[in-house]
């Protein structure tokens, strides 16, 4: 019996143990700051279309760097991988939105349906955290899909609409693809919002941009719910 005791019933509850902690605890352990921060360099980082089975991964390698990042994530996913949602403010990323459908035909079908795709959506955040967040990034980005009735229904509800400066079509190239679009686009750019989705490739890539934009002098920061949205609306 003991020897039963121990060679399956420990190992297997160390293993739960293990996976449990793990699950809980993606941002434990805190780390040294890599920041060459030079003054006026800032670098967003932004991760769309989750959470997912990536998001833990993702974590990990921006908690490695002491990098804020921001996540806007889709009601379905929030709902698949609620543990993750929770991560991701534990470690202290902020988090926004990203739809209930992810579809420009049903987000623009009258002139409030995208509110109420991100009254939902928040709805769904808030069931899971607690928490409440006005933070959006619309699917393809405000322009050119958005018609001005729905930009200004969602203004008026006072979210903030977030859209990005650097596209590194993560979703479509491999990982030294991503590197090398970061690379070209960010040069000589002192205030750069980057956008990534939670992909197998960007997870590879992680790692490897941030050690560049440290590099090259970028402080990280999270998008601030009472700050001033930056999208192709305000700088036209
Ligand atoms: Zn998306």
């Amino acid at each position: 019996m003991i020897k039963r005791l121990k060679t399956f019933i420990i190992p297997t509850f160390l293993i739960i143990v293990s996976i449990l902690t793990f699950q809980k605890t993606a941002c434990a352990h805190t780390n040294q700051v890599y920041s060459k921060k030079s003054c006026n360099k800032i670098a967003y980082i932004t991760i769309d279309d989750g959470p997912s089975k990536h998001t833990d991964e993702l974590l990990n390698i921006l908690n490695k760097y002491n990098v804020k990042a921001t996540f806007f994530m889709i009601d379905r996913n929030m709902r698949l991988y609620p543990q993750q949602v929770r991560n991701i403010i534990d470690c202290g990323h902020s988090a926004g939105l990203h739809s209930v459908s992810h579809d420009i035909n049903k987000l623009y079908e009258e002139d409030t349906s995208a509110k109420e795709e991100f009254d939902a959506n928040n709805k769904t955040f808030h069931e899971i955290t607690g928490k409440d967040t006005k933070l959006v990034r619309l699917p393809y980005g405000s322009k050119p899909y958005m018609p001005e009735k729905s930009y200004e229904t969602l203004v008026e509800a006072n979210y903030k609409i977030w859209d990005w400066t650097i596209d590194t079509q993560d979703w479509k190239v491999t990982s030294d693809k991503i590197i090398d679009n970061i690379k070209v686009n960010s040069k000589n750019k002192e205030n750069i919002v980057i956008l990534m989705h939670e992909k197998k490739q960007t997870v590879q890539a992680l790692e490897a941009v941030l050690k560049y934009l440290i590099d090259e002098g970028y402080e990280f920061l999270p998008i601030r719910q009472d700050e001033a949205p930056r999208n192709y609306w305000v700088v036209g």
